[in-house]
């Protein structure tokens, strides 16, 4: 069984955001990239796969700069047996990532695709349930524990009422929650074994798929800054302060 994880390179989750002056994004430069948190969760549920002799490959695929390398050697130091790099200078939107998705699941037909939730640079959340309708195939998005038997996944989903259990014809598509595992840190053994795995460079504007953007970004502003709160004395002045000042009751 073949398994394609997709990872993401994105601001480290750590990092202080800022928006540039201009309102034209956020400020990227000479600061920590890592792999998105939910990427790291595919990576860590296609190894256990692997590891439970259940998966026999996984593949790690990115979609961006020369730097993107660095995040799929992160994925191949976790355990990923190979890398596809699809190299595109520019920022694709979701829709052109699960198009260039698309090519890579037609030319490699993994049995089973994880990708992230969302990535926690966009948070769009669009990506992997893009892929999964332009393939046909079955998605369990928001997992918090995946079972694989017999040619089937049971996904167990993280929905507002509780947890849903989702049963797949495989292949099919998969977007990591948070709670579906801890994923590990690579050793440096295996960060020095992943230099010698391979990675395969392909251009994204040479898969013949459409990556043009669709949406244009208006604005990016900061959110507003939280005042500092005050301590009341007694509950009186509380209801006092909710109704007069706050004005929520
Ligand atoms: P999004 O729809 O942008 O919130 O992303 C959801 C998931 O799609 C991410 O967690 C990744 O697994 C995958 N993904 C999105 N963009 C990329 C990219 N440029 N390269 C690889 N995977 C990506």
């Amino acid at each position: 069984m073949k398994v394609l994880v997709a990872v993401k390179r994105v601001i480290d989750y750590n990092v202080n955001v800022r928006v540039k002056a201009d309102g034209s994004g956020v400020e990227t430069s000479n600061v920590k990239m890592a792999m998105n948190p939910f990427d790291e969760i595919a990576v860590e549920e296609a190894v256990r796969l692997k590891e439970a002799g259940v998966a026999d490959e996984v593949v790690a695929v990115t979609v961006g700069s020369a730097a993107s390398q660095e995040t799929l050697r992160t994925a191949l130091a976790m355990g990923a047996d190979r890398g596809i790099h699809v190299v595109s200078d520019e920022e694709l939107q979701p829709l052109a990532v699960a198009k260039v998705l698309k090519s890579i699941c037609l030319e490699e037909m993994p049995d089973l695709v994880i990708v992230g939730k969302q990535a926690i640079d966009d948070d769009s959340n669009q990506t992997g349930q893009m892929l999964a309708a332009m393939m046909k195939w079955p998605q369990g998005t928001f997992a918090s524990k995946v079972e694989l038997n017999d040619s089937k996944a049971v996904v167990i989903r993280e929905v507002d009422g509780g947890l849903e259990t989702v049963g797949l014809s495989m292949p099919c598509v998969v977007t990591t929650d948070l709670r579906l595992n801890e994923p590990r840190y690579a050793s440096l053994p295996n960060i020095m074994k992943a230099k010698k795995k391979p990675i395969e460079e392909k251009q994204a504007s040479a898969l013949g798929v459409d990556i043009a953007p669709r949406l244009t970004v208006v604005s990016v502003s900061e959110p507003p800054k939280r005042e500092a709160g005050i301590v009341v004395e007694d509950v009186s002045q509380l209801v006092d302060k909710l109704k007069n000042v706050a004005k929520v009751i």
